[in-house]
């Protein structure tokens, strides 16, 4: 158990309130992160950028001008990115193309795991089921990447320093806490 910690969820778009269940399982408290005010504050101790559809996800932190506060909490504090969250993680983002944060010396493919009625659940990691919704793939890992988890021969789980990225949805499993809140907890 992490009491007293909080943790932030950017919430402009995506699996945000999923989380919450998660993070209170394990007695944090769920921040809901959606102005740049919040995000510049850093009242929390690390920060997941969840699941959804990253192209709208950037466009969003551009129209509340939130890029410069994420890449300033992320300087000092752990970072966890799922799905769409780890492709903004990414240092080289292809199919098709897009700015990315660099947080994670990793490369990914979006859209690498097929449509959303192509998406499948499997075990991994301790868990009973892991969830792959239009999930990235993760191409390059950096020499200083951790890799935690793989599915198929490929890293699905990395961390490098504070920072952890996944192409899967931990917080969509019915298990809750699941391993990998509590992994992101263990960094806080
Ligand atoms: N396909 C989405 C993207 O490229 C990610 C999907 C997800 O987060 N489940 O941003």
């Amino acid at each position: 158990m992490k009491h007293g910690l909080r943790v932030g969820v950017l919430a402009l778009q995506g699996a945000v309130d999923p989380h919450k269940a998660h993070l209170e399982a394990l007695g944090c408290e769920f921040v809901d992160v959606r102005t740049r005010a919040v995000l510049e504050k850093a009242d929390f101790h690390g920060l997941i950028l969840p699941g959804g559809e990253s192209s709208t996800m950037l466009r969003l932190l551009n129209v509340f001008e939130m890029k410069q506060a994420l890449v300033d909490y992320a300087n000092s504090h752990p970072v966890w990115g799922i799905c769409a969250g780890s492709i903004l993680m990414a240092k080289h983002v292809e199919n098709p193309e897009q700015e990315s944060f660099g947080f994670i010396d990793l490369d990914v493919r979006r859209n690498a795991y097929g449509r959303q009625l192509d998406s499948f659940t499997c075990e991994l990691a301790g868990m009973r089921e892991a969830a792959f919704i239009r999930a990235p793939q993760f191409t390059r890992v950096g020499p200083g990447v951790k890799v935690l988890a793989e599915h198929g021969g490929e890293p699905v789980w990395v961390e490098e320093g504070r920072h952890m990225a996944t192409s899967f949805h931990p917080e969509l499993a019915w298990e809750r806490p699941s391993p990998v809140h509590q992994a992101f907890l263990n960094k806080l």
